[in-house]
């Protein structure tokens, strides 16, 4: 069984000098090979590492470390580690995309705005736990956001940086201390505030300065 599923492979590539296994048979939409084996459809690339490298779950990536997808050599293919599989979907299934095009953590928001969550037993902050899946490990470092957006967990709006960075940004934050607050903050904080809570109680809930509320609360007034 394996062995035809061997011979029809190796009936349908062409090697190349650069090591790649060149697919010849006929092509997805996507531009990867497209096999039948057992009056079925499947890529190629797949069947490959299926009849070479060993079991493949339908639900198991596979990647090209030579980035040709109609190479069919099982030493130019590696399975995605399942945990990073794992970690993107959490994440791509918790995120809203806005305008600007920052992912928006959906689920809880600590005091300060940045979004956390709860994976296999490990508390992550979800900006910190997109760069380690899309970018590396941040170690110790400081994850900012070039969009000044907390809840953003978009790779590309956050980038690596050391203390200095991270209190530039901190700084800038508060120069603008209302960046932070969200449309629903600033509807809570105003009626709270038009509730007659103290300044103060608010201000500890979001981590701010009283001034802070003070200031969001008289927006209101001013356009009331
Ligand atoms: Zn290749
Ligand atoms: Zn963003």
């Amino acid at each position: 069984m394996t062995k035809s599923v061997a011979d029809y492979l190796s009936a349908r590539f062409e090697k190349r000098k650069d090591g790649c296994w060149m697919w010849v048979g006929s092509v997805n939409a996507q531009g990867y090979g497209r096999a039948y084996v057992d009056g079925r459809s499947a890529r190629a690339h797949r069947v490959s590492f299926a009849t070479w490298k060993g079991a493949l779950g339908s639900d198991e990536e596979i990647r090209h470390s030579c980035g040709v997808r109609l190479c069919v050599n099982p030493d130019h293919l590696t399975k995605v580690d399942r945990e990073v599989t794992d970690r993107k979907t959490y994440l791509l299934e918790r995120v809203s995309v806005t305008d600007q095009g920052c992912w928006e953590w959906t689920e809880y928001v600590n005091k300060a705005g940045y979004g956390r969550c709860f994976l296999k037993g490990q508390t992550w902050f979800a900006h910190r736990l997109s760069y380690a899946i899309h970018k590396g490990d941040p170690g110790l470092g400081f994850v900012c956001h070039t969009c000044d957006n907390p809840k953003c967990c978009n790779p590309d709006h956050l980038y690596l940086g050391d203390n200095d960075t991270n209190m530039a940004d901190k700084a800038r934050r508060e120069r603008h201390p209302f960046m932070r607050f969200t449309r629903v903050d600033v509807a809570r904080i105003r009626s709270r505030r038009a509730s007659g809570e103290l300044l103060r109680t608010i201000a500890e809930d979001y981590d701010t300065d009283e001034s802070v509320i003070c200031a969001i609360a008289k927006r209101r007034r001013r356009t009331a």
